[in-house]
């Protein structure tokens, strides 16, 4: 199979020149949009194949999403089990060298212009990005099963959250494929490993918009 990416790919790297960038003004949606049917929650499943995530992280990453989600028109849920219009999010290791994909990449999505939707996340991506210690160590045996990360309670929570928020970004490519990447908030190109964790980043304005179209959308009857 051929996977067709689109240009999602998100980069936690944190570069000297991020630290005096604006912060983003608040994320709050314009006034005056049109009230949106209300549509049916999109259905996200979260696969840890290789499980490398520790319940609380697994935790925070759901909760960030639904919170990333919160003010958008879009209800969210995650569901035990993929099916049909359920959009599979699998955390690897690392995006695997032949998907040709920055290092830095923390998500990729697929399917967003047809085909199967699917979103991928690294967790080393993740890692460097926050500056975590690595519990897989390079010369470590290829077929040594890792283990589920061992965090302090603080670190479980900041890889769930950014883990969640890369999730968030690439679900917007998923379901809003003309959403652009915006100045500020979570459909940044490049999240800093400030956006990644701080407190109360969400989307911007546009992307917000975005979504509402999107819901509208969704909130149609199928047309075949
Ligand atoms: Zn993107």
């Amino acid at each position: 199979m051929r996977l067709r990416f689109q240009s999602v790919l998100l980069s936690g790297a944190l570069l000297a020149t991020s630290s005096a960038a604006a912060s983003p003004g608040p994320l709050v949606p314009a006034a005056g949009l049109p009230a949106v049917p209300r549509s049916e929650p999109l259905r996200v499943r979260f696969y840890d194949p290789y499980r490398l995530l520790s319940p609380e992280a697994h935790t925070w990453l759901e909760k960030e999403v639904v919170r990333a989600f919160g003010a958008s028109e879009i209800g969210l849920t995650f569901v035990g089990r993929g099916g049909p219009g359920v959009i599979p999010a699998t955390l690897y290791p690392e995006l695997p060298d032949r998907w040709d994909v920055a290092p830095e990449a923390i998500g990729v999505a697929i399917g967003v212009h047809g085909g199967p939707r699917s979103i991928f996340l690294s967790l080393g991506a993740a890692e460097r990005a926050l500056g975590l210690p690595l519990a897989r160590r390079q010369g470590a045996p290829a077929t040594a099963k890792p283990s589920r990360r061992r965090l302090p309670g603080s670190q479980s929570r900041r890889l769930g959250v950014a883990l969640g928020r890369v999730l968030a970004h690439e679900l917007v490519h998923t379901v809003a494929p003309e959403c652009p990447h915006t100045k500020n908030g979570l459909m940044a190109k490049r999240l800093s490993r400030r956006m990644l964790t701080a407190p109360g980043i969400g989307f911007d304005a546009l992307a917000t918009r975005h979504l509402q179209l999107a819901a509208s959308g969704m909130g149609a009857p199928e047309t075949g």
